[in-house]
């Protein structure tokens, strides 16, 4: 399984966190269903351009200037403040996170291989692929190529043969130097965008392998484009047996959320700051299926916050004793999850088991094996006693009988009482104030 992963320019904003958390969902069905999964996503950082269309200045390159920072310090500071979302989301790291400027040798190896076959051609500024070439440039989005030229012409290069046409290696500006560039056989330059994750998903995964994610936004563009280069270069079709893509996280009214309109919320802003477990993100983000748009507002954080809340209680209110496992309610997650990962649909199944008629135990033990999918940390919640625990009135009122006889220094009636709320669940610790 390849995953596109960030541009390390800023830091991820909620939108492309919903995306990391749909693949690690998806990644954790197919674990929950016994497939083996080698996942490999890339860190672009370099070769991103602000255009998208290999127009424009660098994104890492361009920040670096405005912070005073060198390109690799960007780069590498917006990669580790990712792995920290990544790690307040539970969400599984890759097997492989590998960088574009680590790969740089199998970029042009590729480009090589892409000149050889006649598909590229040189401008004034880099190799470019000539997308013409290719009889079925549009498979993966289905739109006619009139409507994807007419996308490509908003940033137009009056140089290039098609709009849609896109650099394989650009070149190093000659007025300016760049602090990340590289010799190759066309000069030094910098490889175009798309190219990194074709060079890297065959060097880790073969060239032909099962399953490729990234946002919706990226289907007409930079996986059309990774589509096309690679099964030209390779020669091997399909490249990927599946592409799954997630819907965007819009700003309310539809507005897309990007980081040039200033509409940008992030996890440190809207929950870590706020003292908000990022964890009720990862909650808010799977009662929407991955490819239905989500609107983001206040609203969805309050009622994501009481549902995960409410959730943990419902759970610690299990106890601690961990059951067996109910095999109906476990085949019903597992028709959830499989019908195209509908989380909505096995949340709902999880509060079906809490209502249900099983034992606590069992319920507890049904819920911590869900949460394998769900990755909602159910387990630490269970042993977290900072958690605000609705306590049951009959452990109460085992409680409130225990302290009169405590009162009363009937000390054989209080351990009696102790055990017997112990084998209910509870443990009841005393402090010096009782
Ligand atoms: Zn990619």
């Amino acid at each position: 399984m390849y995953t596109c992963g960030p541009t390390v320019y800023g830091f991820p904003h909620l939108g492309n966190m919903r995306t990391y958390v749909f693949e690690d969902i998806l990644k954790r069905v197919l674990t929950y269903n016994n497939f083996k999964v080698n996942h490999v996503m890339n860190i672009t950082d370099v070769g991103h351009l602000a255009g998208d269309r290999d127009m424009g200045v660098d994104k890492v390159e361009k920040i670096a200037k405005t912070t005073g920072k060198t390109a690799w310090e960007i780069a590498d500071f917006y990669t580790l403040a990712f792995k920290d979302d990544l790690t307040k989301l539970n969400i599984i790291f890759p097997d492989t996170l590998c960088k574009a400027t680590d790969n740089i040798k199998e970029q042009i190896k590729m480009i090589e291989k892409l000149e050889k076959k006649g598909y590229t051609y040189k401008i004034s500024d880099g190799i470019y692929f000539d997308t013409s070439k290719v009889a079925d440039y549009t498979k993966l989005s289905h739109q006619k190529l009139e409507e994807l030229k007419e996308g490509a012409r908003v940033e137009a290069n009056v140089e290039k043969k098609n709009p849609t046409d896109f650099a394989l290696w650009k070149f190093s500006p000659k007025d300016e130097k760049r602090q990340m560039e590289w010799p190759s056989p066309w000069g030094i330059g910098f490889p175009g965008w798309h190219i990194e994750c074709s060079a890297m998903s065959v060097k880790y995964l073969g060239e032909q392998f099962d399953i490729h994610c990234g946002a919706v936004d990226f289907i007409s563009l930079h996986h059309t484009n990774e589509l096309a280069q690679t099964e030209t270069a390779t020669g091997k079709i399909p490249w990927v047996n599946y592409w799954l893509h997630g819907a965007f996280l819009n700003m309310t009214g539809g507005r897309k959320m990007a980081k040039s309109a200033g509409d940008v919320v992030t996890l440190h802003t809207e929950f870590i700051n706020k003292n908000i477990n990022p964890l009720v993100y990862r909650f808010a983000t799977l009662n929407v299926h991955y490819r239905k748009p989500m609107e983001w507002s206040d609203d969805i954080t309050v009622s994501a916050k009481n549902g995960y809340e409410n959730l943990l209680n419902k759970i610690c209110n299990l106890g601690q004793k961990i059951g067996q496992i109910n095999k109906e309610s476990k085949a019903k997650f597992l028709a959830d999850i499989n019908d195209d990962l509908n989380m909505p649909k096995a949340l709902a199944t999880v509060q079906e088991v809490l209502k249900s008629d099983l034992s606590d135990a069992d319920k507890l033990a049904t819920i911590l094996d869900f949460d394998k999918v769900l990755g909602l940390n159910l387990e630490n919640a269970v042993k977290n006693e900072n958690i605000k625990i609705e306590i049951p009135k009959n452990i109460q009122a085992l409680l409130n009988e225990r302290k009169i006889a405590r009162d009363n220094k009937d000390w054989k009636k209080a351990d009696a009482l102790r055990d017997q709320i112990l084998s209910l669940g509870f443990e009841v610790k005393d402090t010096n104030k009782d």
